[in-house]
């Protein structure tokens, strides 16, 4: 595959086609600048602050623009909030939508057919498989991204944290969190907190 993409790229700006100084832009942008640290940063936020959490149920779009997290793949946003009652799970069935504002560019399984089709066939499977077992009266609801809409769930704040800093809890939230195949970090065991 490397190979390949290297044979394309040189093709490409032989033809004059394509800027190698541009391809390097963007591919710094999704290695350093974007990622799941944005999101991160805005799940913390949304913990700490009850009136940016409101913005973010109400407008998650202009709540995250308002972090500088904007940008192709994050125009139109929705934010799913974990509760006790609900867990939120993240999928895109027809392909592979995903929020690269807030998470970057999406992992390997995400866009694989297993996890696109199992996620709505049998989410609480799925989710054991990573690890979560929820209990049986947890309702799971299940969101299919578009190249309309995207979504950040935004997991329930671990036990333990209060009077932390959103800086600090920005690092309890991992990606699998946002996309809901995973909960925020335990910040007592550094393993998952239901
Ligand atoms: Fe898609």
């Amino acid at each position: 595959m490397a190979a390949r993409v290297r044979a394309l790229e040189t093709i490409l700006t032989q033809k004059g086609l394509i800027d190698p100084a541009a391809i390097d832009a963007i591919v710094d942008t999704y290695e350093t600048k974007v990622g799941p640290r944005n999101g991160a940063k805005v799940v913390a936020r949304a913990w700490t602050d009850p009136g940016f959490a409101g913005w973010l149920a109400k407008d998650a779009t202009a709540a995250i623009a308002s972090l500088g997290f904007t940008g192709r793949q994050g125009e139109h946003m929705q934010a799913t909030f974990n509760t006790d009652e609900t867990h939120n799970l993240v999928v895109c069935t027809l392909c592979s939508c995903y929020p690269w504002s807030v998470l970057g560019l999406p992992p390997v399984w995400y866009k694989a057919p297993p996890y696109r089709s199992r996620a709505v066939i049998d989410p609480r499977g799925v989710l054991a498989e990573f690890g979560l077992n929820l209990p049986a009266n947890k309702k799971i609801r299940v969101w299919d991204s578009t190249a309309e809409l995207r979504y950040l769930v935004v997991p329930q704040r671990p036990a333990g944290t209060e009077g932390w800093s959103e800086e600090r809890l920005a690092d309890l939230v991992t990606r699998d969190s946002m996309i809901g195949t995973g909960f925020a970090l335990d910040p007592g065991r550094g393993s998952v907190a239901a």
